[in-house]
C-alpha cells in the first residue's frame, strides 16, 4: 500500500462509497426480531493500528449488536481461565455447516467441531461461566471488552438479549443436547442467559476495530493475551470465523475475522492493524454481505492479504 495517512483514508472513503453504492444489501437476520428492525442502508468501516488514530469512514459511531463477534472475546477469557484444557471440549476444525446446525454435534457426541459455531460459543461461555454467577461473568466480559477498546462506553442492549432468550430455541436445543453428553456443566437457561446477553454487546465500528488491537501482536497494542494465544486465536478465526463461509471468506480476503448476524466483522491484520465493518445485511452464510465485499475490496487496495499482494 501507498505510505501515508492520507492513502488509507482514501481506500476506506472508496470502499464505503462503493458499499453505500451497492442496490443488493443482503437480508437483514429476522430470526431475532430485535434484530429484523435494523436499517439495511447503513454501513460502517473503522481501522484501528497499534499506536496510531483510529481511522474511518461511513456510520462509524452507530453502535450495532456485535453477536458472535463476541465468541472471539469469550475464547480469549476461557483460553485464560482453563488454558489447552479447553479443547477436550471442543475442537479446532471448520464445521462446513451453518452457525446454528446440529448435524455435526449429534456424530461427534456433543463435542462441538470449533468455538466459533453456536455450540462451540455455548461450551466456551459455560467454561467463563464456572464458579461465577451469569451478572459477574457478564461483568468480567465487559470489563475486558472495555479495556481492549480503551471505552468505558460499551453496553450490553437488554432488548436484543431478551428478544432473543424468547425465541433462541435452536440454542436452547443445541445446550440441552450438550448438557446430554455431559458436556456443559452449568444449566442451561443460565449459560444461554449469558450466551445471549454476551451477544447482545453493542459496539460502533471504531470501538470494535479499537477492541480487536489485541489480536494484532504488536508491542504498541493492549497486551490482554500471550502472543502464543493471537496466533491460535487468529488461525481459528482464519478457518472457522464465518461458519460455512470461511473457505469463501478467507479467499477473498485472506485474513483472519468473525463475523456476526447483526452484520458486523471484525478483521486481524497481523502485527499490522484491526479492521471493523459492519452492514446489517446478510449474504447466504449469515455473514454481512456488503461487509464481506468491503473486506475483499479492502484487502485488494492495502495488499494486507497474509497470502501476499496482488
Ligand atoms: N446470538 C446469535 C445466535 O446465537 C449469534 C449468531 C451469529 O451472530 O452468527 O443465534
Amino acid at each position: 500500500m501507498a505510505q501515508g495517512k492520507d492513502s488509507l483514508q482514501q481506500i476506506l472513503d472508496d470502499v464505503a462509497s462503493a458499499a453505500f453504492a451497492t442496490p443488493d444489501r443482503g437480508r437483514v437476520a429476522d430470526y431475532i426480531p430485535e434484530l429484523a428492525r435494523v436499517n439495511p442502508d447503513q454501513f460502517a468501516v473503522a481501522v484501528a493500528r497499534p499506536g496510531k488514530k483510529t481511522m474511518f469512514a461511513g456510520d462509524a459511531h452507530t453502535p450495532f449488536s456485535i453477536q458472535s463477534v463476541s465468541k472471539v472475546f469469550t475464547l480469549a477469557l476461557a483460553l485464560g481461565k482453563v488454558g489447552d484444557r479447553l479443547w477436550a471440549r471442543v475442537g479446532r476444525e471448520p464445521s462446513g455447516q451453518a452457525f446454528d446446525s446440529m448435524i455435526l454435534l449429534e456424530q461427534e457426541k456433543g463435542r462441538p467441531r470449533n468455538p466459533f459455531i453456536n455450540a462451540g460459543a455455548i461450551v466456551t461461555t459455560d467454561t467463563v461461566l464456572a464458579g461465577s454467577s451469569p451478572r459477574e461473568t457478564l461483568g468480567s466480559l465487559l470489563r475486558f471488552v472495555r479495556a481492549a477498546a480503551g471505552d468505558d462506553n460499551i453496553h450490553i442492549n437488554e432488548s436484543v438479549a431478551q428478544s432473543e432468550i424468547t425465541t433462541g430455541h435452536r440454542n436452547f436445543a443445541l445446550a440441552h443436547f450438550l448438557l446430554s453428553h455431559g458436556n456443559l456443566a452449568n444449566a442451561p437457561d443460565l449459560v444461554l442467559g449469558t450466551y445471549f446477553h454476551q451477544c447482545a454487546i453493542e459496539m460502533t465500528c471504531t470501538q470494535l476495530a479499537n477492541a480487536g488491537l489485541f489480536l494484532v501482536g504488536d508491542k504498541a497494542a493492549p497486551r490482554l493475551v500471550s502472543p502464543d494465544r493471537i496466533r491460535r486465536i487468529n488461525a481459528l478465526m482464519m478457518t472457522c470465523g464465518h461458519y460455512d463461509g470461511s473457505g469463501d471468506y478467507a479467499y477473498r480476503v485472506g485474513l483472519p475475522g468473525k463475523s456476526g448476524v447483526g452484520g458486523g466483522i471484525l478483521t486481524i491484520v497481523p502485527g499490522i492493524a484491526s479492521v471493523a465493518v459492519w452492514s446489517p445485511g446478510l449474504n447466504n452464510y449469515g455473514n454481512s454481505k456488503l461487509g464481506t465485499e468491503a473486506m475483499q475490496r479492502f484487502a485488494d487496495m492495502t495488499g494486507w492479504s497474509v497470502f501476499g499482494s496482488r
